[in-house]
């Protein structure tokens, strides 16, 4: 079975090793949003491509959910003291040996798929992660502050701010010019089934989604498309996925994120338990919905999950 999943970064990669122990023979692509990307230093970091990598690679902090097991973070220490940031965002020593890998490997004119593959060649996570464009695309966010309006780069927003002051509008920058890079869109055209995880909506697979090409290809898809929410009980599971909702008008609720993808993109939506009483609203949009836990407190209740979606998809779409 070939599975293609769109994947932001925690949300994401906790899926990934969920779906890994629910059908290990599958033949799994992830697209990887780079919308997160942000040089620091002199270099290219991806951060929910490496959570991805590291998460599935055995490499990850468990605890904080990014980042290497084991850090240390004595290279940021020795910035500082030199005055040089930004001190908001949590570069480890360990981390800096992949992003001063990644950075040389562009510098000599390898596109970042190829890249992605190279550093995937330790960490073999038992996925093909495809960054979802080898262009650069950065997210920035509208925001006002002192009654003035600027643009800010997502992770200041994200990480510096904690998203603390009002989003007006979230833009991909660079993404209308970008093309998919090789493999995303052989990838979904040859599917079985389309995930999209428990990601960010707006900025991971709303950012995968606005290469130009992705959302037409996953759509017009021959495979179903099978959608789990990151919103329960009205709330993120964790995170500021609220935040960025209301810059695009939608309410922070399973059905309103299931509607805002729409029934063109899924053909099936999956809500928490807790959620049930949203699953007629989903099927009134025309989207076959069902309630199961969404929790993935471990890697066999998060397979559980995965399995769901994939019973879900043959319901839809029976072989
Ligand atoms: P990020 O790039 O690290 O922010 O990660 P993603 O975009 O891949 O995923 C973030 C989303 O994962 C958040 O909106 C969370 O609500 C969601 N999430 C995290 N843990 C869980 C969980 O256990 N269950 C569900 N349903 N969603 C989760
Ligand atoms: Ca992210």
């Amino acid at each position: 079975m070939r599975i293609v999943v769109l994947a932001g970064g925690i949300g994401g990669a906790r899926f990934l090793r969920g779906l890994r122990r629910a059908v290990p023979d599958a033949d799994i692509t992830v697209v990887g949003n780079t919308g997160d990307d942000i040089h620091l230093f002199g270099l290219k970091v991806c951060p929910d491509l490496d959570t991805v990598m590291y998460t599935l690679g055995g490499g990850i902090d468990e605890e904080r959910g990014w980042g290497r097991a084991d850090e240390s973070f004595r290279v940021k220490e020795e910035l500082a003291a030199y005055g040089v940031g930004p001190e908001w965002f949590g570069l480890g020593d360990r981390d800096f040996a992949t992003h001063i890998v990644r950075t040389q490997m562009l510098d000599a004119g390898f596109p970042l798929s190829a890249v992605t593959e190279a550093l995937c060649d330790r960490w073999r996570p038992g996925v093909r992660l495809i960054p979802m464009t080898d262009d650069r695309v950065e997210t920035h966010v509208a925001v006002e502050s002192d009654g003035e309006r600027k643009a800010i780069h997502f992770q200041e927003y994200w990480v510096r701010l904690r998203a603390s002051v009002t989003a007006e509008a979230i833009v991909p920058v660079g993404a209308e010019h970008a093309k998919p890079a090789p493999g995303v869109l052989e990838a979904v055209a040859e599917a079985d089934v389309v995930l999209l995880p428990p990601s960010n909506p707006v900025v991971s697979i709303g950012t995968i989604l606005a290469v130009p090409g992705v959302r037409e290809a996953v759509a017009g898809a021959d495979a179903p498309v099978i959608g789990l929410s990151p919103i329960v009980g009205g709330a993120p599971v964790r995170g500021m996925a609220d935040k960025v909702l209301a810059a695009v008008g939608v309410e922070a609720t399973a059905a309103a994120v299931a509607e805002h993808y729409g029934a063109d993109l899924l053909d099936g939506w999956l809500v928490d338990a807790v959620d049930a009483d949203h699953v007629d609203r989903v099927e009134a949009a025309g989207i076959p919905c069902r309630a199961v836990p969404l929790m993935m407190t471990d890697v066999e209740a998060t397979a559980a999950m995965a399995r769901e979606a994939l019973a879900l998809a043959r319901e839809v779409r029976p072989a």
